[in-house]
């Protein structure tokens, strides 16, 4: 009308057809299973392997490999991480069956990345007990990785539901942690075993004292709260070097291993010095 002032941005609705077309595109390559599990080795006190994070990966036929940081979002959006979360987990679980029959293998531990989504969903608890049972699996070697951005949906419902998780034996480790809510004194409230030292500030840790100061709470904190800690994203023996003299003696990260798909991981295992 006369009054009224219309705008087009031609970026905007760039933006909005691109995000529709990347939800199709989520559906299609859900029902075309065009997912795989990467899986990134986890490292110990001694140096050794004691597990690994499965990483989703899409191939897409057109666009390539897309990155989880691109979809994981819209997947959230459209509930597509549901199924897509469920399948990890399965896989997972099942991943973790196969090395039980293996005794150089049997001791690893599988990380699983939780979307908010899925925690939140009222099937979620029944849905790791299943994936427990029906792969027969000890519940300890099933890591969950969950955020803090769970507990903006209040404190006591999101300890219930994580103390189910506990009774039923899994690991729970917190992810990204320090970078969203300042949940410090919920923290030891929370039935944690592990804290995650996100990898932006592994990153610059060494050059950054602001990184530094808080790779160093972190670590603190867990020795006060006794939770082990991991930090992610190590990607130079200075950088480990440095999260070891503060105290923080399990790592993940480019120094040590890419993701790699479960194949390339066999492979990369036999080549480890036998234990
Ligand atoms: P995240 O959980 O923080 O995972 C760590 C990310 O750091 C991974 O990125 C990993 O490939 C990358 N990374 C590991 N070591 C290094 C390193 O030394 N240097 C650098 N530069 N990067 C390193 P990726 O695989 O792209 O995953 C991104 C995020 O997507 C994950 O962040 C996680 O939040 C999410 N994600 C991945 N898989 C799943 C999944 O199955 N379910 C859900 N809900 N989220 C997932
Ligand atoms: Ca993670
Ligand atoms: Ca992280
Ligand atoms: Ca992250």
């Amino acid at each position: 009308g006369r009054n009224t002032v219309c705008f087009f941005d031609p970026e905007m609705q760039a933006v909005v057809t691109a995000n529709a077309t990347l939800a199709a595109d989520l559906r299609q390559a859900w029902r075309e299973n065009q997912f795989h599990i990467d899986y990134q080795p986890q490292v110990g006190p001694d140096g050794r392997m004691t597990g690994v994070e499965a990483l989703v990966r899409w191939h897409h036929p057109l666009r390539g490999v897309v990155p989880p940081d691109q979809f994981i979002p819209a997947a959230e959006e459209t509930s597509l991480i549901l199924p897509i979360g469920r399948w990890v987990l399965d896989t997972a679980c099942a991943q973790l069956a196969a090395w039980e029959h293996r005794p150089d293998r049997r001791h690893l531990s599988i990380a699983v990345n939780v979307s908010v989504k899925q925690f939140r969903h009222p099937e979620f608890v029944d849905e790791v007990m299943q994936a427990i049972e029906q792969s027969g699996v000890q519940p300890h070697k099933l890591k969950l990785e969950l955020t803090e951005s769970l507990l903006a949906d209040g404190i006591d419902v999101t300890i219930a539901k994580m103390g189910s998780l506990k009774d039923m034996g899994v690991t729970l480790s917190l992810d990204d942690f320090g970078i969203g809510y300042s949940s410090l004194s919920y923290l030891k409230r929370l039935p944690l075993d592990q804290l995650k030292i996100d990898r932006e500030f592994v990153k610059d840790i060494l050059t950054d004292s602001n990184d530094a100061a808080i790779a160093k709470t972190v670590i603190g904190l867990a020795h006060s709260l006794d939770l082990d800690v991991i930090a992610e994203g190590v990607e130079t023996e200075e950088q480990r070097a440095f999260l070891e003299r503060q105290g923080c003696h399990s790592y993940q990260g480019y120094l040590f291993c890419r993701p790699l798909p479960i194949e390339e991981l066999e492979a990369f295992m036999d080549r480890l010095p036998a234990m």
